[in-house]
């Protein structure tokens, strides 16, 4: 393991930045020079704490209140769960036509492409859903182009997970030429954190088949703070625009990290000098272990009544939970 003094990580791939990640709470807080209480956070999480380098230098040593670190640690507070908080919270087991496809919405279909994630934060429900089972293999996968080729009705797919940006671009490459022969898909969008959190997965090789595919790329970065966009994350999603690829961004409001107004209009301003898009500001899903990261509704429009009155209307997220059984997210009005 490189130690965690050495800037060497600016150098790597992000495979080696993939392997090089630090999976101690005791190695964070060593690195971060912070001494916390041992009742404050938790060894051996059933959720394990994983954090890649490119993200770790973005968060501040000495800062216990750091908002990119209070996305990554586990923290005690994850014990205390208030009981409407479960493992399952969208019922998700319950809509997938084929192993590993979603099809909840009209005109748009979602595949858990990886069952990994270059990060664990720690508000995820992916924190308890077997996605690794529903990984698709290379069977499954002609399975879902099958279905899909059968649903006219269907002109959207969206890769997500886990992230779909660990799949290698071999892979990626494939998918998008397999979905390139069926005439109704028209657009392929990527759902992924990874150009946050290791911004050198824009490969040349993912850029190769970006530019390569007839379909029109969008995709959805996941990005909570402005700390979190770098100059080299800006860098990066300049070559994805280069590339041709609409540039979006979600966030999930959480508490301590960005419930504010401030916060959420800084967010916005800053995406969008690097070309992105405010997209949805998500309520927390309602998953077990998550409950300290939960605004209530009326904070919530409060906040969002303030970032309305603060900003262009094309830099204001559309505020929106997803609620089991509906048609699309439900939109929260102010
Ligand atoms: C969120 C979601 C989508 C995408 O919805 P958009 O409103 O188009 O972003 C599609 N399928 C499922 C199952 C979803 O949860
Ligand atoms: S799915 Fe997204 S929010 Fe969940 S752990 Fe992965 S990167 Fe984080």
């Amino acid at each position: 393991m490189i130690p965690l003094s050495d800037q060497s990580w600016q150098h790597q791939s992000w495979q080696e930045s993939l392997s090089s990640s630090l999976l101690k709470v005791e190695d964070l807080l060593a690195y971060l020079e912070l001494d916390l209480p041992p009742s404050q956070w938790l060894e051996k999480p059933d959720f394990p704490l994983f954090v890649p380098r490119p993200y770790l230098s973005r968060i501040e040593k000495g800062n216990a209140k750091d908002p990119l670190l209070l996305q990554v640690l586990p923290l005690t507070s994850e014990l205390h769960d208030s009981q409407e908080f479960s493992k399952d919270p969208l019922n998700e087991s319950s809509f997938t036509p084929r192993k590993g496809l979603l099809h909840k919405y009209r005109g748009r279909v979602l595949i858990i492409a990886s069952g990994t994630c270059a990060i664990n934060c720690r508000y995820c429900f992916r924190r308890h859903f077997p996605y690794q089972e529903q990984q698709p293999d290379r069977n499954a996968w002609e399975a879902i182009f099958d279905y899909i080729a059968r649903q006219p009705s269907i002109s959207e797919v969206i890769l997500s997970g886990g992230d779909p940006l660990t799949l290698n671009d071999t892979r990626l490459s494939w998918i998008a030429s397999e979905l390139a022969k069926i005439p109704h898909i028209s657009r392929l969008r990527v759902h992924s954190r990874l150009p946050i959190v290791i911004p050198q997965r824009i490969s040349p090789s993912l850029l190769d088949w970006i530019e390569a595919t007839p379909l029109q790329i969008v995709m959805v970065i996941h990005c909570n703070h402005p700390n979190e966009l770098d100059e080299q994350v800006a860098l990066y999603l300049q070559k994805l625009r280069h590339a041709g690829v609409s540039l979006l961004n979600q966030s999930v409001l959480l508490a301590g990290i960005n419930d504010s107004a401030e916060v959420i209009i800084s967010l916005s301003e800053k995406l969008f000098e690097m070309d992105v898009l405010p997209y949805y500001l998500h309520m927390l899903d309602k998953v077990s272990g998550a409950s300290h990261f939960e605004v209530s509704s009326n904070a919530a429009r409060k906040i969002y009544q303030q970032v309305i009155a603060g900003l262009p209307g094309y830099l204001v997220p559309k505020l929106v939970m997803d609620r089991p059984g509906t048609g699309s997210k439900t939109l929260i009005l102010p």
